[in-house]
Formats: C-alpha cells, sequence, structure tokens
C-alpha cells in the first residue's frame, strides 16, 4: 500500500515494542486484539464499530482536537478521545451511550454556532461529513436566517482556480493543514491569529498560490465540511454514478473516480483504494479533465475536399480548403484504399504508422498488428523514441531489459537515498514527487539532486549538484570514480552478478573529481561528497527521466547510471533499482506492446526467427504471398523525414501531434505538409490536424475500456464513463475496421479471428496480446477488474505480477559493464547564439499541451509560454521580468514572456513546449540523434534572446502560477 498520511500514530507504534504482546481489549462487550500501535477508534474499526470522527482521518496523524469521538473507558473519570487513545491492555471501552450522544450533540452544536453555508439547505447536494453527523444525531440543520451569528469571512476568498475557499464553513479541523504537510509536502496552510480570531491561513495569510501551493487539491478532498472545495464542482450536485478509472496524464498512474451527471463528468474525487495513489493527485488529474468536453472534440469523421473529389494535393497549406464531414464508410474506405495501393503499389514500406502514449495498450497492440500484419511494414514508432527510447536501449544492454526496476511505493519506504538527475519529479510526476518529500520528512531518506535547475525537490535534497546541461556522463563518472578510490563500492555483488569490471573500472581512470569539476561546473568537494553519501547509504534508487535521456548522449547517460547501482550492489532489491519515469500515461505500454520498429510485443525482436514464427501462425501470416518483415523498420523522425520526401505514400497517425512536439518542430512541419497522404485520428484538433487529409475522431480515456501501463510496469484499466460524443467511437473498433477493409482490398482472407480481426470487445485483444507476449501471459480484463495487482512480468494467470525485477540474475544473466566517455553535446554557445537552452515543462500542463490547453482551469493557472533567465543574463541582453522575449536559435524562433530567476544558471535558459506556433520551444531545438537510439537532443541548444518590444504595456508579471515561478 502506499503511503497515505502519517496516520497509524507513529508515536504510539514506538510503545508496542517488539516483544511485547498484542494487547487485548473490550469495546462494546466484544474483546478485539489489536495490532502493535493501534488506537482504540481503529481497534474499533477492526471489528466493524463505527466512532463518529471530524478532525481525524486515517491518513492523517491523529489530533484529538473535535471530541466527536468520545469513548467511555471503565474507570476512568471522563470520557476520553479514541482517535489518540492508544488500544492498550486490558482496556474495557464504550462506544455509545445517552451520555456519549448528548456530549456528540453538543460538539456539533457549538461547531455550527459559527458555521455558516448558504448552499446546504439544496436538495441536490452531497452531504459533507459534518452535515452526515448532524443529520445521524438528530440535529437541525443550520438555517442562515435562524443563525445567531453572522457570517465572518469572504466567500471565496481566495483566487486559486482550482480550490474554492469560504472559511465561514471552517471547524478548524486542521484536516486540510495536515493533508498538506503529510500528503503533499507543502506546508501551505497553518492556523493564523489567535483565540476568537484564529483561522486557517495559506502562506503568511497570503493567496495560496503565493503560500506555494501547488493546487493538488488534497486540502479539499480531505476537508470535512467544504469551507475548502473543488471550485469547478461547486454547484453540481450529487453524481449520478461514480467510475474508478486511470489518469490519462502522466506515467504515475494514479486512479480516481469520475464523477458522472447527465453524461457529463461533473468531478474528479480521490478513491482510498487507488494503488498507487491513495487518496493523493496532483493538479492535472484532478482538475484537467475539461478536454473531455471541449468543443474542439472531433465529432466525426472528415475528408478534405480535394480528396473527395479525387483533385491534387496542393502544396500550400492554406488552400487546401475546408473539411467536409462524412460517414464511417466513406472516411475509412478512402484511408483503407490508399493504404492498399500504397503497398500494392510500392510495398509495405511506403507506408508509416505512429502509435500513440495516450492510447490503451490494447490500440497499441492494433497499430502494430496493422503495420506487421496487414500493411507489411515494421515502420511503427510512437513518441517513446522521443522521451525514453535510450533508456530502453541503455538498459537493455546492461541488464537485458529496458524497464524501471522497482516500485514508486518500494522506493518511497525502503530507499535510504536516490539519487534524482535529469528528473524534476515533483512537477511531472507529481504524486510520486510527493512520496519522495514524505520519504524525506518521515525517515530521513537522503537526496543527491543532480539537476541544472533549482527544481522544487532541490528543497529536500541533501546536496544539490547544478551541473551544465549535457556534462552527464561526466559526473555519474565522476560519482563513480570517487566512490572506488574510496574503497566503498560493492565487490561481492560485482564479483557474483556482473561483467566487464576491470575494463571499466581502468575507464574511470580519466574522471577526477578535479577533472569533472571542471567539465561539469560542480565543486570537487560536492562530488566527493555525494559519491560518499550515495556509498553510504544504500539501498540507494537513481530516478531519472528526459533530462537524461533527450541528449545525443542519452543511451550513454543511462549505461553510466546502470553502471552506478551495479557498482553499489544497489539491483535486485527494494529502495534501489534504475527507475526511469516514464512520461504519457501509456508510453510504457505502447513500447511493451511493440509499437517499435524494432521488436514485437513483450520486446521479442522483430529479426528472431522463431518469433516471426509465433506471430505469422497467429496472424495468418505464414502464406507464400504474406511475409512478416524482418528488418527493423523506420523511426518517427525517420517517418516523418521519409513523408515529407515522398517516400513514405501513406501515413496513419494515431494520437500524436508530431507538428507539436517533434524538434526542429519547423522542419517537422514541412515534412508533413509534403508528405502525400496524412490520416490522424484524434479526439482534439491538434497541431497535426491542418496536416491530415482524412480526420479520424477517437474517443478520450472517458469513453472506451482498456488498459494502461504505468511507469513501474503496473497494467490497468481504465472503464467507459460516458458515451464517445457524435459519431466518435473506440480507437481500437477504428482501427479494427480500417484494417478488415485494407485486407480486403489486398484480397487477403486469412483464417481465425484473430487474424480477420473480429474482436468483440477491448477485453477480447488483451487476451490476444497476453497469448503472444510472455510477460503480459497472466494478464486479463478480469482479473484486474477483480482488484489483481499487476505488474508486469505476469508469466501465467496465477502469478501475482512482479515489483521487482532483477532479484538474484539479470535478465541477461551477468549484468555488463559499459565503458561510457563524455562528448560534449552537438550545439553549444558560441558568440552568435550566446544562451545554452534547455527544455521541460511545468506542472500544469502536459507535453504538447493538447489536453491542459483545453481543461480552463489549468490554462488560467498557465496561460503562455514562460522562459526562466538567469539575473546577471536579464541584465547582460536587458531583459525585464514579465517582458515578452524573442528567443531564435539556428532553426527558428518563439516568443516567450520572461521569468528573471535563480532557478536557472548564468548562461543557460529554459523554455516548455506547450504552447504551439509562435511560442513553442521546439521551433528552436535541434534534431541531433542519439546514433543508438535516434532521441532527439532536446535539452541543448544554444539560442539568443530579444526584448520584444520595451512598452510597458508587454511587460506584466508572469501569470504563471505556483512553483514555476
Ligand atoms: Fe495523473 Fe500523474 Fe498527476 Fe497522478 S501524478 S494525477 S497520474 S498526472
Amino acid at each position: 500500500m502506499p503511503w497515505i498520511g502519517l496516520g497509524n500514530v507513529i508515536e504510539q507504534a514506538a510503545s508496542y515494542a517488539a516483544g511485547q504482546s498484542m494487547p487485548t481489549l473490550t469495546i462494546n462487550g466484544t474483546r478485539v486484539e489489536a495490532s502493535d500501535g493501534q488506537t482504540v477508534l481503529e481497534a474499533g474499526e477492526s471489528i466493524g464499530v463505527t466512532i463518529p470522527t471530524l478532525c481525524h482521518h486515517k491518513d492523517l496523524s491523529p489530533v484529538g482536537s473535535c471530541r466527536l469521538c468520545v469513548v467511555e473507558v471503565e474507570g476512568a473519570e471522563q470520557p476520553a478521545a479514541a482517535c489518540t487513545m492508544p488500544a492498550t491492555e486490558g482496556l474495557v471501552v464504550r462506544t455509545e451511550s445517552a451520555e456519549l450522544t448528548a456530549m456528540r450533540r453538543f460538539v456539533l452544536e457549538m461547531l455550527l454556532d459559527n458555521y455558516h453555508d448558504v448552499g446546504y439547505a439544496s436538495p441536490d447536494r452531497p452531504d459533507n461529513e459534518l452535515m452526515h453527523w448532524v443529520r445521524h444525531y438528530g440535529l437541525p440543520l443550520p438555517d442562515p436566517s435562524q443563525s445567531r451569528t453572522a457570517p465572518r469571512y469572504a466567500v471565496g476568498s481566495d483566487p486559486n482556480p482550482f480550490v474554492w475557499v469560504d472559511l465561514n464553513k471552517c471547524i478548524l479541523c486542521t484536516r486540510c493543514i495536515r493533508a498538506c504537510d503529510e500528503i503533499q509536502g507543502r506546508f501551505v496552510w497553518s492556523v493564523g491569529y489567535r483565540g476568537h480570531d484564529a483561522k486557517i491561513i495559506a502562506g503568511t495569510d497570503t493567496t495560496m498560490l503565493e503560500g506555494r501551493c501547488e493546487s493538488c487539491g488534497a486540502c479539499a478532498a480531505y476537508c470535512p465540511t467544504g469551507a475548502l472545495d473543488d471550485r469547478m464542482s461547486l454547484d453540481v450536485g450529487v453524481a449520478d454514478r461514480l467510475v474508478t478509472t486511470t489518469c490519462p496524464y502522466c506515467g504515475v498512474g494514479c486512479q480516481f473516480d469520475l464523477n458522472v451527471k447527465a453524461g457529463q463528468i461533473v468531478r474528479v474525487t480521490s478513491n482510498p483504494a487507488a494503488p498507487v495513489n491513495g487518496m493523493s493527485l496532483c493538479v492535472k488529474g484532478r482538475y484537467g479533465y475539461g478536454f473531455v468536453h471541449h468543443d474542439d472534440r472531433v465529432t466525426t469523421p472528415r475528408v478534405r475536399r480535394y480528396v473527395l473529389e479525387s483533385r491534387p494535393k496542393l502544396a500550400d497549406l492554406a488552400s487546401r480548403g475546408p473539411w467536409v464531414d462524412v460517414d464511417w464508410n466513406t472516411a475509412l474506405d478512402i484511408c483503407a484504399d490508399r493504404l492498399a495501393s500504397a503497398v500494392q503499389n510500392e510495398g509495405g514500406d511506403a507506408v508509416g504508422l505512429l502509435a500513440s502514449a495516450k492510447c490503451t495498450n490494447e490500440e497499441n497492440y492494433l497499430v502494430q498488428k496493422l503495420a506487421r500484419q496487414v500493411l507489411g511494414t515494421q515502420n511503427v514508432d510512437h513518441c517513446a523514441r522521443l522521451c525514453h527510447s535510450s533508456t530502453v536501449a541503455g538498459l537493455a544492454m546492461c541488464f537485458g531489459s529496458g524497464a524501471m526496476s522497482n516500485s514508486m511505493d518500494d522506493i518511497a519506504h525502503h530507499a535510504a537515498a536516490a539519487l534524482i538527475i535529469g528528473s524534476n519529479t515533483t512537477e511531472q510526476h507529481p504524486v510520486f514527487g510527493a512520496m519522495l518529500r514524505q520519504a524525506v520528512l518521515r525517515r530521513g531518506m537522503k537526496i543527491v539532486l543532480a539537476d541544472p535547475r533549482r527544481i522544487d525537490i532541490a528543497e529536500f535534497a541533501a546536496l544539490h549538484l547544478r551541473h551544465r546541461p549535457g556534462t552527464d556522463v561526466a559526473l555519474v563518472n565522476g560519482l563513480m570514480h570517487a566512490i572506488v578510490e574510496a574503497d566503498k563500492h560493492d565487490q561481492a555483488f560485482i564479483d557474483e552478478r556482473c561483467e566487464g569490471f576491470d575494463e571499466f573500472r581502468a575507464s574511470l581512470g580519466p574522471y577526477s573529481p578535479d577533472r569533472v569539476a571542471a567539465i561539469t561546473g560542480v565543486s570537487t568537494e560536492k562530488i566527493v561528497a555525494a559519491a560518499h553519501l550515495l556509498a553510504d547509504h544504500r539501498p540507494m534508487a537513481v530516478i531519472w527521466a528526459m533530462g537524461i535521456t533527450q541528449h545525443t548522449t542519452g543511451v550513454f547517460n543511462v549505461l553510466a547510471l546502470g553502471n552506478l547501482q551495479m557498482l553499489l550492489g544497489n539491483m535486485g532489491m527494494p529502495g534501489g533499482g534504475v527507475n526511469p519515469l516514464r512520461g504519457q500515461n501509456n508510453v510504457q505500454g505502447a513500447c511493451d506492446m511493440g509499437a517499435l520498429p524494432n521488436v514485437y510485443p513483450g520486446y521479442q525482436s522483430v529479426a528472431d526467427e522463431g518469433v516471426a514464427a509465433t506471430f505469422a501462425s497467429v496472424w495468418s501470416c505464414d502464406g507464400p504471398d504474406v511475409e512478416l518483415p524482418r528488418e527493423p523498420g523506420l523511426t518517427v523522425t525517420e517517418i516523418i523525414e521519409q513523408a515529407g520526401a515522398g517516400k513514405i505514400a501513406a501515413l496513419y497517425i494515431l494520437g500524436e501531434d508530431p507538428a507539436m512536439t517533434d524538434p526542429d518542430v519547423n522542419h517537422a512541419r514541412a515534412c508533413l505538409a509534403a508528405a502525400p497522404f496524412v490520416v490522424l485520428q484524434e479526439i482534439l484538433e491538434s497541431e497535426t490536424a491542418p496536416f491530415a487529409d482524412v480526420l479520424l475522431p477517437g474517443a478520450s480515456f472517458a469513453e472506451k475500456e482498456g488498459t494502461y501501463t504505468n511507469t513501474e510496469r503496473r497494467v490497468q484499466l481504465i472503464r467507459k464513463a460516458i458515451e464517445p460524443p457524435g459519431e466518435s467511437r473506440p480507437d481500437w473498433e477504428t482501427i479494427a475496421d480500417l484494417a478488415r477493409r485494407v485486407l480486403s482490398r489486398l484480397g487477403r482472407t486469412p483464417s481465425g479471428q484473430q487474424a480477420r480481426w473480429e474482436y468483440r470487445s477491448a477485453s477480447a485483444i488483451m487476451d490476444e496480446i497476453a497469448a503472444l507476449t510472455p510477460s503480459y501471459a497472466g494478464v486479463n480484463h478480469a482479473r484486474l477488474d477483480r482488484g489483481d495487482r499487476l505488474q508486469w512480468p505476469v508469466p501465467s494467470a496465477d502469478h501475482p505480477g512482479t515489483p521487482i525485477l532483477h532479484v538474484g540474475r539479470f535478465t541477461r544473466g551477468k549484468g555488463k559493464f559499459h565503458r561510457v566517455e563524455h562528448v560534449d553535446a552537438k550545439e553549444l554557445p558560441d558568440d552568435d547564439f550566446p544562451l545554452l537552452l534547455t527544455t521541460g515543462r511545468v506542472l500544469y500542463h502536459w507535453h504538447g499541451g493538447e489536453l491542459t490547453r483545453r481543461s480552463p482551469a489549468l490554462l488560467e493557472a498557465v496561460p503562455e509560454s514562460l522562459l526562466e533567465i538567469h539575473p546577471s543574463d536579464a541584465a547582460r541582453f536587458a531583459v525585464r521580468d514579465g517582458q515578452m522575449l524573442r528567443v531564435t536559435s539556428r532553426r527558428g524562433r518563439m516568443q516567450a514572456r520572461a521569468v528573471v530567476t535563480d532557478r536557472v544558471a548564468e548562461g543557460i535558459v529554459f523554455g516548455n513546449f506547450h504552447f504551439p506556433g509562435e511560442a513553442n520551444v521546439n521551433n528552436l531545438t535541434i534534431a541531433a540523434l542519439d546514433p543508438i537510439a535516434k532521441i532527439p537532443e532536446y535539452k541543448v541548444c544554444a539560442v539568443a534572446v530579444a526584448g520584444e518590444a520595451a512598452s510597458e504595456e508587454l511587460i506584466r508579471k508572469p501569470s504563471g502560477t505556483g512553483s514555476f515561478c
């Protein structure tokens, strides 16, 4: 289970030290054997006795302040609070009596005296916890017209776009304070003032955002009175139903309940049983569902008029004319004709397919099957190429498999230390970031942060190594040099489980801390201190994200981290491991499903004869005229390039936005514009939509069934909560329909339902995946639906899954050390472009911003592109805080609002890629590729900045709130 709070009375647990017997007490006449450290409240709950509470929540440390949970204890003069009373041997407790009822009614009457809620009487309003107990004890509901006191506070007193504040309903239970401190580790709320004036305040009685609020909504989720509430859902009333599903944003894979009313999502609420996150959610998961009902949703199939009229495609985008709404048959027949004729005229490799890290496992499986079985090409890839392909390649070289080895919960509970390198964890994987903060606060886990920026997790780090972007290999080699020099490496682990150590050890020679300090800009002393800290605190987990992978040395960076964990013997154990945090909700699953040009599902090589024979048999591709290609296909960037050159005659894109997210995006857009035929299957009119010839409407995560696989290899269901809008339908249905039409045009009649694409459900597709993918063999929807928690590999239907990889043995047998050398980034600053640009994301947006820009409150929080620049660089280039900037590189230009801050080091600027057109930082980035993984170097290029205008109107405080500024 995840940590979901400081509850369970840690201090009291200590009093039941090991060796003491379990205390036995009596509650309402029933004998109870309590667990170590349990309170009377918890002991009562264990036998089904409900004791009323308000200030108490099981996730939070108990305070015993509201006194609603008072119980009678034999021999005691006064009733006592059950939430703080240890369940000790021999206690005899009574939880109900006339006296207790009178006391509880008195407590509630006192609370109601100062409680003002003009909306409580609405017949269509869910009871909060306070109102529940008011009704339970038969008290009259408060009536504002009869109130003896006047409201004391302004309603909606804080401008936070997500959390509504009405202190007239606050009972000072402090659950919000404890949730923010203990769950989120953010310390926004406290009690300010004294006596009668005491009230909950944010920061130093400022606004929540000025108090560094991350808008996660935990305070509202734990509030028992509605004093803090979800602003977007104040008047929605009672939901028709709750549907438990998985978040569509990041790879943490939080689950929550969609509250559905009249076919619309009206609120997201925490589901305490969520395997990864419990009650925790971040701002995107809790409040970022606006895109589902956005006007930009594509609701009917659309085709360009010139396609319908069989006229030639014009080179100029603006002259291509409008969309024409058509029926599904028309749209799919056009797509099938073009795909089939490309194959018939030019061969399968004249087609390229992009699968989607946003879509389900089942849909990604079908896209790669469409490529291989139907179209006869390995030209299938997706955006993992742009984020973690170097991780997959590097870890496969070290250990034989390329996924996160441990679990987030396991790291949060067991790691003595963590090296966080190239991961802005609290903004990009916020719930895991909060778990790491808890690990520091609760049990003193040591964090060594290696990041060029002073990101938020820095304040929880024992050491922050602020190295220059692009010097990761040198830094990690320097750490390992210092570890070996101090003889702190784990020779026994190395001898038993690894190979190639002697050569590797010799390769560290040139990476003395002094030389590494000169390369990285981190002091010698800090490098040595960090090395010793990491070696002295084991198990140590290495955590990384795209700060490591998106370099021309991406694979080298990953190899260096693999070396480090073998050197310290941190593999195959709780709290250790190699832990790449995957970006999008299902990028792990899209890779697992073989939406990559070199592997079938389960990372089975396309070159392997036996593997190919198995797939050919099930897919009915073993006839003389149908063959599965054995050479790897093209990658994302190569597919786009080849489409632009006319060598890809038909391009099919499922839910990806290359016109927004590719590096040197102007070039990518030119390629898309020149592509002979583009089919886009999407839920929204994305930046890629203008380049499409056919637009097929997709279904959002809330409108279909399927599974996502999170960053820790956990396969989880998404469930249909509402109907897809208009003519749109689940993407797996569309892909299967298209595949059947192409097969028919190619004159193929494969044998077997699976080969003929006759699927009745997403569940049936998963059954086919399980049959062909050893690591998913035991995964099926029924198991997931009944709550089985499955992390692959799951080799059989009765296997419980594998939370930790490489226990006792690496996938490849012995772990392999690799010699890795520092190489400069492809483009460094010079006289013309004197600043180093590094790129990333902000808390309130996600990737290309397609979804978050269509969720109004998220857009309100950060409405425009921002560029962080150091104060001395701002002075050097006459840039003022809040001024619009023009940023140029050798490839293009962008506009962004300046944030003058020392979060970035001198000489470095940081931009994000959430806004399109002139605001897109990918106008500037370079398409230089890692030679092995072919991942682009998004993290380093050279730029120049200039103020767009000096006029005061253009200068305002960036409205980017919270941690960005
Ligand atoms: Fe969704 Fe990730 Fe936020 Fe969890 S941390 S709610 S998965 S965006």
